[in-house]
Parts: structure tokens; sequence; C-alpha cells
């Protein structure tokens, strides 16, 4: 355990601009829960493909989560629970109960709808991260994948669940289309982890503070590391559990808006308009809370393609 006093609010101001604070998102899609967005965030837009991380609650709502059908294309999305319960429904005919330690993984591709339901009378505490497919992945036909256990590791400071791709020579059933990680490490003690030295990587806080390379990180925050490291220093003030990512950088100009990921403005009109207007390219499902979420207008400005790394 670490020495090094309580970590403050001041210490890890924006000045440490690897330090990528939460900003606190409404959505009128969720009911009656905090989302804290971690990614995209101002001055990085990515870490690997993955382009988008949300984190949830803990709420003690019952109802926290009731996310009506919508849309996605040309991505993953990753949902992850450390507490709670959620029914997944979907348009490629799923119907999935996620809890704790368990993966509900969707393939986008092409398209696909789906609705999220949280069940539990217990607090929601969850994060759901989208990967963005690369271009030969894209477009394919939708898929969803759910583990009920995932290969674990046991050393003497830490535990892990490997969650996608590799980790400690460990590697997730679960499929990916670029070189990226997602692990649950539960530290018992100050670890060094060594790292995949290709890959850029986060580091969130999932429920206390803790110190890495010496840098408070405080909980609900993500500390993004550059490629080219071999191994990170992480000092506790008791157990705790973080959530870590990674992935080769992922250079691919795209386009994301609302639940679209694409290349160009043209192809999120069509996007829109496919959702809009009912396509068969999303087949109906039927959820308890039979709501259909409509994608909003398309901006007046041209969605203009970005690689997404504009660090500050
Ligand atoms: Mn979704």
């Amino acid at each position: 355990m670490s020495n090094l006093g309580s970590v403050n609010e001041e210490a890890s101001s924006d000045l440490d601009r690897n330090i990528l604070a939460p900003r606190q998102v409404k959505l009128t899609t969720r009911s009656a829960i905090e989302i804290n967005r971690l990614l995209p965030h101002k001055g990085i837009r990515r870490i690997g493909a993955w382009v988008f991380f949300d984190h949830f609650g803990p709420t003690e709502q019952t109802t926290a989560m009731q996310v009506g059908a919508h849309p996605h294309t040309g991505l993953q999305t990753v949902s992850w629970l450390f507490s709670g319960k959620v029914l997944h429904h979907d348009s490629v005919g799923s119907k999935q109960i996620i809890e704790p330690s368990q993966l509900n993984l969707m393939t986008a591709g092409q398209g696909v709808a789906h609705s999220e339901m949280s069940l539990s009378t217990h607090q929601l505490h969850a994060i759901q991260l989208w990967t963005c497919l690369p271009e030969s992945h894209r477009n394919t036909k939708p898929t969803f994948e759910h583990f009920a256990e995932l290969p674990a590791i046991h050393s003497a400071n830490f535990d892990a669940k490997v969650i996608m791709g590799r980790f400690l020579n460990v590697t997730s059933p679960a499929t990916i289309y670029t070189p990226l990680v997602a692990v649950e490490i539960t530290l018992k003690d100050d670890a060094l982890l060594q790292l995949e030295e290709t890959y850029e990587h986060g580091i969130f806080a999932v429920e206390s503070d803790l110190f890495i390379d010496g840098h408070p990180l405080l909980t609900g925050h993500l500390y993004y590391l550059e490629a080219g490291r071999k191994s990170i220093k992480l000092e506790v003030l008791k157990p705790t559990t973080i959530f870590l990512i990674g992935g080769e950088p992922f250079t691919e100009p795209i386009v994301m808006w609302w639940n679209f990921i694409g290349r160009s403005h043209e192809e999120i009109t069509e996007m829109h308009s496919a959702w809009n207007s009912q396509s068969s390219l999303y087949p109906e499902f039927h959820d308890e809370l039979n709501l259909r979420i409509p994608a909003p207008p398309m901006p007046a400005v041209s969605l203009k393609p970005s690689t997404g790394y504009i660090r500050l």
C-alpha cells in the first residue's frame, strides 16, 4: 500500500494532461442515471480503437437504465458491470441478461439495433465502451456475443479478468478486429503491471483513488499512457479495482455522430435515414420498454472525418 497520503483534487487538476476527467452528460434516453463520459475527451479522442467510454453510477435507482431501441453502425459495444443486472435485446434476435464479471459484446457492423434495461434492485455500476471497427470489417453482418466467464489471472499483488484481447499471455475468446485489450484488475497491493509496448493505454479508477507512476488518479478518472511503455507502477491506498484499456493507435479518419460511426457526412446521412425510415437493415424486436429512439436532426454543418488525435 502507498504511504503517499490521500489524493487531493488540486494535485490532479487539468495541469496533468494525461488525466482525463469525466464530464457529465445528460441523456434523455437514459432516465435518471448519472452518465460520466471519459471518451471522447477534448484532448484524447480515442485510445487504440477505443473511441467511447461511458461510466454509469453507482446508483441506487432500480430503474436506472431504460434505453429504448436505438441503432449502431461501424462499431462494437462492450458492456461490463461492477454491480447490478441489465437485460439486453437486439435486432439479431438476442435476449441476454448481463451480470457483473460477464461480457456483452455487440458487433454492429453494417447496422444493428438494441435496447438495455436494468433489472436489479441492487445499485447499478457499469461501463459501456465502443471499439471502432476498421475499414476491413466495418460493414460486416451484425453479431452478438455473451461471455459468462472470462479468463482469469491470479498473482501475488493482483487478480485480473481478460475481457478483450490479450494480457500477460492470456487471451479473451471475445472477437476483436484491431489489436486491443480490456482488463478488469483487482489490486490487492501495489503492483508493477507489464504492458504491451506497441499499445497506448488508459487506466480507469473504478472505486477509489490510486497513484500511477507517482501521479494521483481520482476515482472515476482515466489516466492516458502513450505507446512505448513496457510497464507501469500502481500504488494503492487500499485494495481496489481498475479497468485497463489499450490498443495499437487507430489512425483511420472517422466520423462519429450520435450512435453511428462512418467515414463521411454522406454515409452518416444514409445511416440516419435508414434508421428513421425503419429500413429492413434493422429488423424489429420486442422488449418490455417498447420504445424506439429516433435519430436527432442532422447537424447543419458538414461532418468532417477526423483521426481524433488532437492533443491540447
Ligand atoms: Mn447502444
